[in-house]
């Protein structure tokens, strides 16, 4: 929906016709969303990047009509109490470091974008708009050249026969005559229709059935890790976004607005099942007991000690370096299911082929341990709207794989760069052991007190900045 929403946006490819296959129902009937509902267990953390991405093409205006949750402060620390980092928005002049949305507020959201920018067909049933009022839209995004189609049903085939000749194909041709001749690929859906696309683009997550059917091979591993996820209340609005590193692995506990705040937690299979089960008090007091004293004391707050350590790395003072190691808020209730999730990485070795080309989790799985997994979709759709539009100015042929490749080169690495980071992240922090656990506060120290490494981690967790490395003092 993203890339519809940047295509739609891009004067180059606004008149491209575009069907969104989705059997989510989240897709196909939208829900309304209104402020007393409880909020969605599943959230994303989505970074400065992404939301400049989402004001660009017309989306942001529309999560703002909803519960999401800003945050400028992030603390992370570990449980044996040697260290931790605080985070400001201040240490890189930003006002924020992020926002918490609720998953079925990026959905709506998303989808009131097509529906505002764009001429929309219904394959099959009529949506069910109830959103913002015509007079709350912002009419800059407003374009009815763009043809959008949304198919409630699932991708269940896909053919695409050899090019027949390399020279220039008759406009007129009917559409079975171009895909004979290898100009179009053919898709069956679940409901018995057959779609014919010069690009079919497999957004469809880790699972991805476009990525099977088009043979690209894969790298990764499960984690023998699940997530728990679920909402819970506090007594006050909570505005920071938590992560404390635990033997079995992270719990995060990020705002989302109101008194409420979500929780990522990463275990192992038995605990996740243990809290998943237990009873709601039992798990309020658990999680209390991971976020406060439990497993390790607190890390100490040091004025002066670790600053003087890092002084002669450190050039100007970030503005964190000065704040305090704090408790998180207190839990005081759960306010929603708990859902378990396994994990896993996944990465395909291509991402285009002829006709085909993977975004998202179809392309990359990444552990949400730093919460990056739906930014780096984002910056997919980004980049491959700029590649099409690029095609279109040209008059390419938008399925070429040498058009296609351009993307490639530019999401790969970066794909591949945020992968490797998080994988050291979760290797180090899955280990306890004596001398690792020293080096980990010391990296927790150093990411505390040394500015010019502060910044760097903040620019690249924002997305604004390729490359964690070379940091400036290391270069
Ligand atoms: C516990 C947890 C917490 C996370 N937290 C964060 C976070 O804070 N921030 C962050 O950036 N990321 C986070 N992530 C990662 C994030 O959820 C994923 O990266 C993101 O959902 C991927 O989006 P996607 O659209 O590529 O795939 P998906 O969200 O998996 O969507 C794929 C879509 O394809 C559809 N589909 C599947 N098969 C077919 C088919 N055959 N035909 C048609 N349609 C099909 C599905 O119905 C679905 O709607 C988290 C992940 C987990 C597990």
């Amino acid at each position: 929906m993203a890339l519809a929403c940047s295509l739609a946006h891009l004067p180059l490819t606004k008149h491209l016709k575009v069907a969104i296959i989705d059997s989510n129902p989240a897709l196909g009937k939208r829900n309304c969303i209104n402020k007393e509902d409880p909020p969605d267990p599943r959230v994303s953390t989505v970074t400065p990047a992404t939301i400049s991405f989402f004001k660009d093409i017309g989306a942001w205006q529309y999560i703002q009509q909803h519960r999401h949750a800003y945050f400028d402060k992030m603390q992370v620390w570990d449980y044996t109490g040697l260290g931790y980092t605080r985070y400001n928005a201040r240490d890189v002049n930003k006002e924020v470091l992020g926002c918490v949305v609720e998953n079925k507020v990026l959905h709506s959201s998303l989808l009131s974008c097509i529906e505002f920018t764009s001429d929309i067909h219904l394959g099959a049933y009529k949506l069910d708009w109830c959103n913002a009022a015509d007079s709350d839209v912002d009419d800059t995004f407003i374009n009815t050249d763009f043809r959008k189609t949304i198919y409630p049903s699932k991708v269940t085939s896909m053919a695409l026969l050899p090019s027949s000749s390399s020279m220039g194909v008759d406009s007129t041709l009917s559409t079975t005559a171009l895909f004979t001749k290898g100009r179009l690929a053919k898709l069956e859906l679940s409901d018995g229709k057959s779609l014919y696309a010069k690009l079919v683009v497999g957004a469809d997550g880790g699972k991805s059935r476009v990525r099977e059917l088009a043979g690209f091979k894969t790298t990764g591993w499960s984690y023998s890790q699940n997530a728990v996820i679920c909402t819970v209340e506090h007594t006050e609005e909570n505005r920071c976004a938590w992560q404390r590193f635990l033997p079995a692995g992270p719990i995060a506990l990020l705002p989302i607005g109101d008194r409420f705040s979500n929780i990522v937690w990463t275990m192992n299979p038995k605990e996740s099942s243990d809290c998943k089960t237990m009873n709601e008090d039992e798990f309020v007091k658990t999680v209390n007991h991971a976020l406060d004293y439990g497993y390790g004391s607190h890390p100490k707050s040091s004025s002066s000690g670790g600053r003087d350590m890092f002084s002669w790395l450190r050039g100007d003072v970030a503005i964190s370096a000065d704040e305090c190691f704090e408790v998180p808020p207190k839990v005081i209730k759960l306010a929603s299911d708990r859902m378990v999730f396994p994990l896993s990485l996944k990465h395909a070795n291509d991402y285009v082929s002829k006709r085909v080309v993977l975004i998202g989790d179809a392309a990359h799985t990444v552990h949400p341990l730093a919460g990056q997994g739906v930014n780096l979709g984002f910056e997919d759709s980004h980049a491959l709207s700029r590649v099409i539009a690029e095609g279109v100015a040209v008059g390419s042929d938008i399925g070429e794989v040498s058009l296609l490749r351009k993307y490639e080169a530019e999401r790969k690495p970066a794909n591949i760069a945020m992968m490797a980071l998080l994988e050291v992240f979760q290797r180090a922090y899955s280990v306890d052991f004596g001398p690792l656990n020293i080096l980990r506060a010391a990296a927790f120290n150093g990411a505390h007190y040394i500015s010019p490494l502060k910044k760097s981690i903040i620019s690249y967790a924002s997305g604004e900045k390729k490359m964690p490395l070379p940091l400036p003092f290391f270069s």
